[in-house]
């Protein structure tokens, strides 16, 4: 792919405005701008790894076949990729403020596809900050960066079919694999797996990750309560059917699923829905000329990303027409995407996972009962700093979603941690003030 260099000027050079700009170069970034440069828009790709392929496709070492595809298919087409570039706010209407290791700089589009994917959910518990206390997929994506975790014991815990993934390159990748702990019960699995029929491909790869994991055990009505350890994790105290039992370890992957990256498609003022940003047949925001693809708009895999991708590529080049074909496909994978919410919906009891003194904010060490002592997510930011702290919510914003039932009420740039020098040169661009979050 050609790699566009990254030392830009501050302010917008003339061949910095693009027909169709990508935010994300994950599965649906990668589809959505494939389609777009294929039906004639210049098109680049921001993202702010190294390389492109997103969560799923982050290579150790070689990207997987699938994304070699897509890959080589964007090279073909002539697509634009700045990598290593966090989007991080938008200075004026249909203009993007970049931050590269280099600087910040400025892009213009005259569409925007935002494919920004999502992130897992954590859930405080008791120890949930010691050392080696992870993700499910960020232990994963760290192993998959080089931290050696053959011959570790290791726990994957929390919920949804990313638990699966994540054991299962756990063990492929030499771990001692304790067991799994999914807090979804056994019946709500069975009945998504049984429909799972209708959907043969799904089903071999459910199969297929099931038998590599012989051996291991799985607990459904299963999660952590506790962790323990001297400075870092030695033990995990788990709960099913209300017994208690301790196991050491060395790593606990612990995600209670995923929740979208929706703070871009906020600042921009595009809606929000149930699931995430809200989008029309043609993957449309309700912001005209910003579209939508991927987990941003709901969590629903790899499938439905890339069906998302493709058809919000064709829309945003101008071509909707070219996308209907692809209609049929999407509507399956959203029904699969509901089973999958329904299967894996958090149940009530996690609601007493953290104590009063457990940390819900750990970038700013707020515990739980001082956020409960306040009567709304803003009350909690102005009185307690809860969100405050550079990850600016995405942590302790799930959390505090899930166990309060508070929502954010406004984003503000940067949408991501950026340097004061990137800040100050775009406050110097005029960023405007921030709005509401738009809702349904
Ligand atoms: C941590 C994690 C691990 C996962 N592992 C697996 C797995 O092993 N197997 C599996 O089947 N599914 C996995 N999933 C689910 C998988 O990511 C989705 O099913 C699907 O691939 C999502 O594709 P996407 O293109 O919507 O988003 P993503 O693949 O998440 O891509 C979004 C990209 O946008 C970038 N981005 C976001 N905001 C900005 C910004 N402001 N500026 C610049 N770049 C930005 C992100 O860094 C990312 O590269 C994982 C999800 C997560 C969160």
């Amino acid at each position: 792919m050609a790699l566009r260099k990254s030392a830009c000027p501050t302010k917008p050079m003339p061949d910095t405005t693009y027909d169709v700009v990508v935010a994300g170069a994950g599965p649906a970034g990668l589809a959505a701008a494939c389609r777009a440069a294929q039906s004639g828009a210049r098109t680049v790709i921001v993202d702010d790894n190294p390389r492109p392929g997103g969560q799923i496709w982050r290579a150790s070492h070689k990207p997987p076949a699938a994304a070699e595809r897509w890959i080589r298919l964007a090279e073909a087409h002539h697509v634009e990729l700045i990598s290593g570039a966090r989007i991080f706010a938008s200075p004026a209407d249909r203009r993007l403020a970049l931050e590269t290791l280099d600087g910040e700089f400025e892009i213009e589009y005259r569409s925007l596809i935002l494919a920004t994917g999502a992130r897992e959910r954590f859930l405080p518990f008791p120890g949930w900050t010691l050392p080696n206390v992870m993700g499910a997929g960020g232990l994963q994506a760290l192993a998959k960066g080089g931290l050696p975790v053959e011959g570790r014991k290791v726990i994957v815990a929390g919920s949804g079919p990313l638990l699966l993934a994540v054991a299962h390159y756990m063990r492929s990748h030499g771990a001692d694999l304790c067991l799994v702990a999914e807090q979804a019960g056994g019946a709500s699995l069975w009945r998504f797996a049984r429909g799972l029929i209708s959907k043969p491909g799904k089903l071999l790869q459910g199969a297929w990750l099931s038998a590599s994991l012989l051996g291991v055990p799985y607990y459904a009505s299963t999660w952590p309560v506790r962790a323990e350890g001297h400075g870092k994790l030695e033990s995990v105290t788990l709960t099913t059917q209300g017994r208690e039992w301790t196991e050491p370890c060395d790593y606990l992957a612990c995600g209670f699923g995923l929740i979208p990256n929706t703070e871009l498609a906020v600042l921009l003022g595009c809606r929000l829905g149930e699931t995430g940003v809200s989008v029309d047949q043609n993957q449309q925001t309700s912001v005209a000329g910003v579209f939508a693809a991927g987990e941003i708009t709901g969590i629903g895999g790899l499938d439905l990303s890339l069906v998302e991708g493709e058809i919000a590529g064709f829309a945003a080049a101008g071509h909707p027409e070219k996308s209907r074909a692809l209609d049929a496909r999407r509507d399956a994978e959203w029904r699969f995407s509901a089973a999958l919410e329904e299967a894996f919906a958090l149940r009530p009891e996690l609601h007493d996972l953290p104590a009063d003194n457990t940390f819900v904010c750990r970038c700013e060490d707020v515990t739980l009962g001082r956020v409960r002592a306040c009567t709304s997510w803003r009350e909690a930011k102005l009185q307690t700093r809860c969100g405050m702290g550079p990850c600016q919510g995405r942590i302790c914003g799930g959390a505090v979603e899930f166990l309060l039932g508070w929502k954010a009420e406004s984003v503000r740039p940067p949408v991501l941690p950026a340097r004061i020098s990137s800040l100050a040169a775009d406050a110097t661009a005029g960023s405007p003030a921030p709005p509401a979050v738009p809702s349904a």
